[in-house]
């Protein structure tokens, strides 16, 4: 009897793991069509200096909204787009596309203001990076000193000599390099003073927890500590109350990007919002 019912169940298992097999597949196909068929777009989430409360930039974020499927969350296809090598495609056509709207921002006599752009392993690991990000500068007119890349912690956990080879030929273009997530890879800290990287992005389940955790509390506050003393800018991601945003400038935190600010916004809308107040906080 047990011995049915666990092959009843494993039979189970099996029919829901192929409809989220199919589920994934189908997705996959769809997604393969996606950049050709202009379904991509990016929004863009300010980035606020805790000090001043001014916009320093904005961090460019991957939208799909697929004719079939509606609007498809980057939770659900990022992945899919990393497992397939899709992430190649569509991560170079992110980094132009955010490089040309900061250029016509400038241009339009707006304040200049940073533009983040997150890079996948993937882009980093296909190699000739530098190269693309050179590429999209030059045609787009951007100042490299307007671009920061986003790599996270499993970027530098790649080939030692090759990763500080590349960041060091980015680091000749003068982009800025930032480290998303950070706090939850595995890597090994001592690539913090080995390698080129301006800034640490604090994640957000730190931020979450800070208020009402005492160890959270003390993450950031160290995180900040060490960065200080390495001499890197960091910046909180997921701010979404007061309280959080106070326990950061008391943790001598640079910048904060969330929900408390801004969402992510369309370009029109951030348009508008540095037009109204260019100096001012993004708090509306
Ligand atoms: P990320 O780079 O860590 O981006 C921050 C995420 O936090 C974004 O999610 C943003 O919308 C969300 N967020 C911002 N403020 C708050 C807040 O106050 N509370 C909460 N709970 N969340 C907040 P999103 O846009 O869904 O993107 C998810 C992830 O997808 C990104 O995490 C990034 O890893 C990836 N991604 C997005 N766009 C791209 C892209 O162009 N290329 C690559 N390679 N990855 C991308
Ligand atoms: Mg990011
Ligand atoms: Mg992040
Ligand atoms: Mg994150």
């Amino acid at each position: 009897r047990a011995k049915s019912a666990g092959r009843k169940g494993y039979r189970f298992y099996d029919a829901a793991m192929n409809a989220e097999a199919l589920a994934r597949m189908q997705l996959r196909s769809r997604l393969a069509k996606a950049l050709e068929r202009g379904e991509l777009s990016l929004r863009y989430q300010p980035q606020v200096n805790l000090a001043t409360g001014h916009i320093e930039g904005v961090e460019a974020l991957m939208r799909w909204t697929s004719a079939e499927l509606g609007p498809v969350s980057p939770a659900q296809f990022i992945p899919v787009a990393e497992d397939s090598g899709l992430i190649v495609d569509m991560g170079a056509w992110a980094l132009f596309e955010a490089c040309r709207q900061a250029s016509t921002w400038i241009g339009m006599g707006l304040p200049p203001i940073k533009m983040a752009v997150n890079i996948s392993v993937l882009q980093f690991r296909r190699g000739h990076l530098d190269e693309q990000v050179n590429e999209a500068l030059a045609l787009t007119g951007l100042p490299a000193q307007y671009l920061e890349l986003e790599l996270t912690e499993s970027v530098l956990m790649q080939e030692q000599d090759k990763v500080a080879a590349t960041l060091d030929r980015l680091e000749a273009l003068g982009v800025g390099l930032a480290i998303d997530d950070f706090g939850t890879g595995y890597s090994s800290l001592s690539y913090l003073k080995r390698l080129r990287v301006d800034k640490l992005k604090i994640d957000q389940s730190f931020v979450r927890d800070a208020t009402d955790s005492a160890g959270a509390a003390g993450i950031v506050r160290a995180v900040v500590q060490m960065a200080d003393a390495l001499g890197l800018s960091t910046l909180a991601e997921g701010v979404e109350t007061e309280a959080q945003r106070d326990l950061l400038i008391g943790c001598g935190c640079a910048s904060a990007q969330g929900y408390l600010f801004a969402k992510p916004l369309s370009a029109d809308e951030l348009t508008e919002l540095l037009r109204q107040h260019p100096e001012q906080p993004s708090i509306f």
